[in-house]
């Protein structure tokens, strides 16, 4: 199982490096087939030996150059960053990342070679339409995208699902994983108001592979449960 923290805009340098300090103690008893990937914001990266990979929440797809208020891979090497997300849909949504721009962020990084967990989700009125609906909205948001990257993880997470506590059903999540498989192949994470109560139910789901997880995960001893089991 992969287990994601997306801190969001949260946490700052100090609180992350305790909740790293916390986390990895707490890993001491973590399955050796898991794997564990922290996304805490850009101000807080830094050089954390542990058990968990540190990804960044996003990058602008150049080294470095005039694009002011961003951050490059020249920023990202300092640290020795190799992991990233793109396609949040809160980028897509509040920041209007379109496709395109999606995709060449995405072409980007995986000319450079970065492991790139891949998010898409369906807002509610197309989850109100049903399933064909919900399936032709996610594989489109594969356009541009290289679905045979050796380096993709995909995250699915239906917009309706995220900081809203109210969490896809099982049914929900097992059809449009089952759905996503048909097509691509890679690891496939389920995200959206994952918390310590249901965790071990969307686990257990067939054809989910791990979870990205916002606010249940801002607090260490949290996900470590989670983790754990
Ligand atoms: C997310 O934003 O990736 C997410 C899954 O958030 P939450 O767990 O808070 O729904």
């Amino acid at each position: 199982m992969i287990y994601a923290a997306n801190f969001k805009m949260n946490h700052t340098r100090a609180s992350t490096k305790a909740y790293l300090e916390a986390l990895q103690e707490a890993l001491a008893g973590k399955n050796a087939d898991d794997r564990v990937i922290v996304f805490p914001p850009a101000t807080a990266y830094d050089h954390y030996e542990g058990d968990f990979t540190l990804g960044a929440q996003n990058a602008y797809p150049a080294k470095e150059g005039a694009y002011t208020g961003e951050i490059g891979t020249a920023q990202l090497e300092e640290f020795g960053i190799r992991t990233i997300l793109i396609g949040h849909s809160e980028r897509r949504q509040l920041l209007g990342e379109s496709q395109s721009f999606v995709a060449e962020k995405f072409a980007y990084f995986k000319e450079n070679g970065f492991e790139i967990l891949y998010c898409i989700g369906e807002p509610l009125h197309i989850r109100q339409q049903g399933d064909e609906a919900v399936m032709t909205y996610l594989l489109s948001q594969f356009e541009g995208i290289d679905t045979s990257y050796e380096k993709l993880i995909v995250a699915y997470e239906p917009i309706w699902a995220i900081g809203t506590g109210r969490s896809a059903t099982v049914e929900e999540i097992a059809t449009t994983h089952e759905g996503l498989k048909k097509t691509i192949q890679k690891p496939l994470l389920y995200g959206g108001s994952v918390k310590p109560e249901n965790i071990k139910e969307i686990t257990s789901i067939r054809g989910v592979d791990g979870v990205l997880i916002g606010s249940a995960a801002l607090d260490a001893k949290n996900f470590a449960t989670m983790i754990l089991g």
